[in-house]
């Protein structure tokens, strides 16, 4: 029987979100890589975040909203419609890691 080769992704916070930037961690198979991330506000609705790779300069908006309204600025969201920038932030919200901001 042929095995699906379907790597596991977790995702952990490693500093909240109130730290400013906040940080998580994804993990795949035996790589780990770790994202700074900041709650934006949102003028259209949804919540907004930034998230930056440590080591890299790579920095992605990411509007987490309705499953239509739902975007990311990397490669992947544009190609698939789905990356593991929102699936990361999606996780931690239904966990209760990232409650939504009290409104500045
Ligand atoms: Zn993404």
């Amino acid at each position: 029987m042929a095995k699906k080769r379907i790597k596991k992704r977790t995702v952990r916070l490693m500093r909240p979100a109130d730290a400013e930037p906040g940080v998580f961690a994804i993990a795949e198979g035996r790589k780990l890589s770790f994202y700074y991330f900041r709650e934006l506000a949102s003028d259209i609705g949804g919540r907004g975040f930034r998230v930056l790779r440590l080591g890299t300069t790579a920095v992605y908006s990411v509007r987490l909203a309705s499953v239509a309204d739902t975007t990311c600025e990397c490669m992947g969201f544009l190609r698939i419609g789905r990356c593991k920038h929102v699936l990361a932030l999606q996780a931690l919200i239904k966990e209760g890691l990232l409650n939504a901001r009290m409104t500045n």
